[in-house]
């Protein structure tokens, strides 16, 4: 795969992730798809999405050089700089630890980012929802063993209610079980477990420190995505955890969990790198661990949002 294969895989799978900006210059992803000669047209219904026009580009015949930076910057667009390369206006870095996933941290000084979204009051605690009746984390975790309020506990192996300490006051948020998650009733168990404790290692953070939960307590079939009455029935279950939880920060992984919580349908693109308000609690937004997997590239902001996560833990430690 040469130079401008990769690059279109890269951008198609950004925008099957739901992002429509690209994010190294003022393109959008499906211009410079189009430039690059689309292999999969997004349908015209995105059209009437949030991309951007850039007539010319649109307008622009496709280079001929197999090299994406050259392509880049044949249309008058900014190519990144070579891996290493500080860019000018990024925040100050430092080196990451060892064990962190292989990107740089923000600085720790840098101020802190403006609030994002709020959901419910931004004072206020989580109002009592139907499940008000099931005390702790156990009853809510038997409630989820005998559910049937959609379909997916028919194929599931297992309920994933989710694990960790009740008393941390940092609670990460994924999308759903998935295969060794069913098979283990525990959640992020597989290789994107593997990688979210190294992450959170990366913030000194050992994985039993927190709570680890997702939207959906049983897998769907075949780890397709979540369905919107499936979300509606399971999310009572994760608003009980997080009344009882009441943490100091919620890390919301991936677009299911961010979305979900934020009751929005905004890209993750855009709901990173801002402080969101859970009825109350910051919430965090940032790629999913198998996201990562398929896309390292999205490592170093993933390691920005969580060393964001981690200083709004700390300062709100001390207030
Ligand atoms: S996924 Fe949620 S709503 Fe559906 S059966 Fe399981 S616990 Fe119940």
């Amino acid at each position: 795969m040469d130079a401008r294969e990769r690059l279109r895989a890269y951008l198609e799978q950004r925008r099957e992730m739901g992002e429509s900006e690209f994010v190294l210059d003022a393109l959008s992803v499906d211009d410079v798809l189009r430039v690059l000669g689309d292999k999969h047209p997004a349908p015209s219904a995105r059209a009437g999405s949030d991309a951007r026009p850039t007539p010319s580009v649109r307008d622009t015949a496709p280079p001929t050089s197999g090299n994406w930076r050259e392509a880049l910057s044949s249309i008058g667009a900014e190519a990144p700089a070579p891996k290493g390369t500080p860019r000018p206006s990024a925040p100050a870095v430092k080196t990451a630890p060892d064990d962190a996933p292989g990107v740089a941290s923000t600085d720790a000084s840098a101020p802190l980012p403006g609030t994002g979204l709020i959901v419910g009051s931004a004072m206020g605690d989580l109002p009592p929802g139907p499940l008000a009746h099931l005390a702790t984390l156990d009853d809510v975790a038997a409630h989820i063993a005998s559910c049937h309020g959609c379909t997916l506990y028919q194929t599931a192996k297992n309920h994933v209610p989710g694990e960790g300490n009740p008393t941390a006051g940092f609670v990460c948020v994924g999308e759903a079980p998935g295969q060794t998650e069913d098979e283990l009733g525990r959640p992020f168990v597989g290789r994107a477990g593997e990688l979210l404790t190294k992450i959170l290692e990366a913030i000194a953070f050992k994985r039993e420190d927190v709570f680890i939960c997702n939207v959906l307590k049983h897998r769907p079939p075949g780890n397709r995505n979540p369905a919107p009455d499936e979300i509606k029935a399971c999310s009572p279950y994760l608003m009980r955890q997080l009344e009882l939880l009441r943490p100091r920060v919620i890390l919301a992984l991936g677009t299911f969990a961010a979305q979900t919580l934020l009751q929005t349908t905004t890209p993750i693109g855009k709901l990173r790198g801002q402080v969101h308000r859970f009825h109350g609690i910051p919430l965090i937004v940032t790629y999913h661990p198998a996201a990562l997997l398929r896309n390292p590239a999205w490592k170093r902001p993933t390691w920005e949002d969580v060393q964001l996560a981690r200083r709004i833990f700390d300062s709100a430690a001390q207030s």
